[in-house]
């Protein structure tokens, strides 16, 4: 059993992991940056370390920073969180050379979800269903407007380095395509040091699914369902569902088996996501994430399941504490991302808050670093908090939301909240008919926002 694990992250998901070393009885570090030294995770956690100056590259992206620290507090495990160091393979590697322990799946596994064309290439192998495309890269422009051509247009043409919603560009017809080709490979290179890209046929009105599953590093795994995040901005979900209101329950079990299936071949260890576009019936598979996901809550609610602790525990190489079969879905559940953003244009609004309240009561969870006085940094992600309700049904759940949103105080900042208090307002949530555009529409024509 591990005495003592490193959290190499701040904020909610450092937090997170906090409590749920709390419960097992392990100890925790957390670590900061300057600009963090009064952060509640700093607070929450057994003991810290100062790793850097306020800049993320300097200090939670340190990697001598933080194995130092592990050194010096004699942690052997580290917790990543999501972001940061929690899909760096090279990072994964310099851990276990230390003789440390990293929570989450191996260096290998990571670097080949880590590039979209491997990803996709090895989840095809594995019987996962694909986005129709290039075969692989595309070297240059000619093949692009061939593989345009033959596939039909519109198309998307991605990094296969790219992340964030970074580096990916729609060509509606053949006159875009050198434009977008250009564009995406310019900026694949400036973001992550690769322009290598491939193209997809572009789905026009798809939802957002993906599966989550977990696997114990020797040859089992389960899925746990799916999340609907279809509500997006700028391809970044802000609204996150549990089950997916369309999905039914054979299209789950289907889905979910290949997934699980997939992920056992490959001795995949610890939390993943594989996500798929879903039009008419039909996955389409886009990427997995190696790590916890920021909307792993709405799965642990209607699953009661703990993933962090689940995490945890195959990283010191127990069994999961549960199989297929012990996994039902019970219920409803939503989250909603509060970013300090200002609308209508989501500019950051970092700044001190004055007064904050958390909303309560049954079936409500508040994920958030946040407290009365706290200043909250200009360095770093602007997500402040995560709102989940968990309900019987989706009205339930909605209603709940809606209360708990009600009831929620945050003062001092500006913040995404009035967005969720609009959107209770449309029929298309009650319903639950929505695509990946209906947000960008929908901000188009309420808020002006382009
Ligand atoms: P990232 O790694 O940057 O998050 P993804 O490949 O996961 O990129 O795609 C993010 C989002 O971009 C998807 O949720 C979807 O909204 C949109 N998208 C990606 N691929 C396609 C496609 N082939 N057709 C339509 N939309 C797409």
């Amino acid at each position: 059993m591990f005495d003592k694990i490193l959290i190499a992250n701040r904020g909610e998901i450092a937090l997170r992991v906090i409590r749920a070393c709390r419960e097992m009885g392990i100890q925790s570090v957390a670590v900061h940056s300057t600009a963090d030294a009064d952060a509640m995770h700093v607070r929450m956690a057994d003991e810290s370390v100062c790793i850097g100056p306020p800049s993320g590259t300097h200090s939670y992206l340190s990697i001598p920073a933080i194995i130092s620290a592990c050194e010096i507090t004699g942690a052997q495990a580290i917790h990543p969180g999501y972001g940061f160091l929690s899909e760096n393979a090279n990072f994964v590697q310099i851990v276990e050379d230390h003789g440390l322990t990293f929570i989450g799946p191996t260096a290998e596994h990571i670097r080949v979800m880590g590039d979209k064309i491997t990803a996709k290439d090895t989840m095809k192998d594995l019987g996962v269903p694909c986005v129709p495309g290039s075969d692989g890269g595309v070297p240059d422009l000619e093949t692009a407007k061939k593989i345009g051509e033959d596939i039909g247009y519109p198309v998307i043409i991605k990094a296969t380095a790219g992340g964030g919603g970074r580096g990916m560009k729609v060509a509606k017809t053949a006159a875009d395509m050198e434009q977008a080709f250009m564009t995406a490979r310019a900026e694949g290179k400036a973001a992550f040091g690769n322009d290598e890209v491939y193209i997809e046929k572009y789905l026009t009105t798809p939802r957002h699914i993906e599966i989550q599953v977990f696997g114990d590093g020797k040859g089992n795994a389960v899925h746990l369902g799916e999340r609907d995040c279809s509500l997006q901005r700028r391809h970044q979900k802000v609204f996150e569902e549990a089950p997916g209101p369309c999905i039914t329950p054979e299209e789950r079990a289907r889905i979910g088996k290949t997934c699980a299936e997939a992920v056992a071949k490959i001795n995949y260890i610890g939390a993943g996501t594989i996500e798929f576009l879903y039009e008419k019936g039909e996955f389409y598979f886009i990427e997995m994430n190696t790590r916890l996901q920021v909307e792993h809550p709405v799965t642990e609610s209607i699953f009661g399941v703990d993933l962090v602790r689940e995490q945890i525990r195959v990283a010191e190489g127990l069994p999961m504490s549960f199989s297929q079969d012990d996994l039902e879905i019970n219920g409803h559940s939503i989250e909603v991302r509060i970013n300090a953003e200002k609308l209508p244009n989501f500019s950051p609004c970092p700044g001190r808050i004055t007064q904050y309240h958390a909303p309560g009561g049954l079936g409500v969870r508040v994920d958030s670093a946040l407290y009365d006085g706290y200043s909250i940094p200009p360095y770093y992600d602007s997500l402040i908090g995560k709102l989940i309700v968990h309900g019987r049904d989706r009205p339930e759940a909605l209603a709940r939301l809606s209360r708990a949103l009600g009831e929620l105080i945050v003062d001092g900042v500006d913040t995404t909240v009035p967005l969720f208090h609009a959107l209770l307002e449309e029929k298309d949530i009650h319903t639950g008919e929505y695509n990946i555009h209906w947000l960008e529409h929908w901000l188009e024509t309420n808020l002006g926002n382009a």
